[in-house]
């Protein structure tokens, strides 16, 4: 028990100091050697699209020793690697930015394009205010909670006539509550707002939604692509599990394009992420995703069903491939995820930074079903614990 409590101590003190984004696993193992995590359901990413890449690169390029030249010579520059996402969107290259991570794209786009102000919804994922500058002003759009955090998306249409924004930024599915805006409402959305200046839509969890049993994909890339106000910007990170080597693109107005890559980022991609993105552009491997990409939804679904039988907490409907749960025991998110993390090595995001979320929350992503199983089993105890309330 005493060594739990000094973890705990010292698991408080890295959390502080990692500010609004979480530590990483890394970061808590070099921290605390003695904290032993068994599941990270902090961070989003489909573990077995990570298998999947990972049985790749070991066939094609460890195996083969292409390993050595890939990080012995320079990757392809940054329009050489567009031109594989063109081969797999179908759009002409010249509009996609190729990102170290989707992260990079969102501050070149709101440091070079943004001006005035920016209306952004919350919660939402942090970036999006945090690399606004002194030269921005920012409104927030607070989803309501009696709602549960879904997009009204008439009342935001209204609300945006009366700001006058310059810039709106939308994440579908929403981060951190995984609340969905249909198909067919964001295209009326962008069309009913296209005198705004720029459109941000973040479809970084868009493989994760699905409308109908078909689970098809609904980007909106194909129908915005002529629209010069609008951005689409695309993690690769969770859908594809591979955060670790950095790959995001944004898809915009080709002159836009232009511009950023006029005073920079020529070489902004590795090798490894220049070998992602030439699977991103084969049938073999993409046919082989799409299979796993169904398979993580159908367990999630199931995982989230399972979350929804726990007492003492709510489970906000999500259409991605996490959700938000609040606490409603009296405890804080702060003691739960101590808990869940000192006790049963189970790792999830702490919300107690997330503006505009109203209560105790956290967010658990899903994982393969044998980790699954071990997250409900773990917060089943924690919040049904009478000692963690206050
Ligand atoms: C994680 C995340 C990103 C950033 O992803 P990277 O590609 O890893 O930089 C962007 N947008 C949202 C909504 C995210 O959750």
């Amino acid at each position: 028990m005493k060594k739990n409590q000094n973890i705990q101590v010292q698991y408080n003190q890295l959390k502080t100091k990692s500010g609004t984004h979480s530590p990483s696993l890394a970061t808590i193992q070099d921290f605390i050697p003695d904290l032993q995590i068994k599941v990270d359901a902090c961070f989003l990413s489909n573990p077995y699209a990570t298998e999947l890449f990972l049985e790749y690169f070991k066939k094609e390029i460890l195996d083969t020793g292409k390993i050595n030249a890939l990080l012995e010579f320079y990757p392809s520059q940054n329009q050489i690697i567009a031109g594989f996402i063109e081969q797999r969107l179908q759009i002409d290259s010249g509009h996609i930015f190729v990102a170290n991570g989707a992260i990079e794209a969102i501050q070149a786009i709101i440091h070079k394009y943004c001006r005035g102000k920016l209306m952004i919804t919350i919660p939402t994922f942090s970036a999006y205010y945090e690399y606004a500058t002194k030269e921005h002003e920012i409104v927030y759009y607070q989803l309501n909670k009696n709602e549960n955090y879904r997009l009204d998306v008439k009342d935001y249409i209204k609300r945006v006539n009366e700001e006058k924004p310059n810039t709106i930024i939308l994440i579908n599915p929403n981060n951190p509550d995984g609340g969905y805006i249909k198909y067919d409402d964001l295209i009326l959305l962008i069309n009913e707002l296209n005198w705004v200046e720029n459109i941000i839509i973040d479809e970084s969890f868009i493989h994760f939604a699905y409308e109908d049993s078909d689970m098809a994909l609904k980007s909106v890339v194909a129908d915005v692509i002529n629209k010069a106000n609008v951005y689409v910007i695309k993690s690769m990170s969770k859908d594809f599990g591979i955060a670790g080597i950095r790959c995001g693109y944004a898809i915009m107005a080709k002159e836009k394009v232009k511009d950023i890559l006029k005073n920079g980022y020529l070489w902004n991609m590795n090798g490894l992420a220049e070998y992602f993105f030439r699977l991103y552009a084969r049938e073999d491997f993409l046919e082989k995703y799409d299979i796993v990409r169904r398979k993580y939804i159908t367990e999630s679904l199931f995982f989230i069903s399972e979350l929804n039988q726990i007492k003492n907490i709510k489970v906000y409907p999500s259409r991605a491939n996490f959700v938000l749960i609040e606490l409603l025991n009296g405890s804080t998110a702060d003691k739960v995820t101590n808990h869940l993390i000192c006790e049963f090595g189970v790792y999830v995001r702490n919300c107690n930074d997330k503006i505009g979320l109203d209560g105790e929350f956290i967010r658990v992503a899903a994982r393969t079903q044998k980790e699954n199983k071990i997250i409900i089993e773990a917060i089943k105890n924690v919040v049904e614990d009478k000692n963690l309330c206050i």
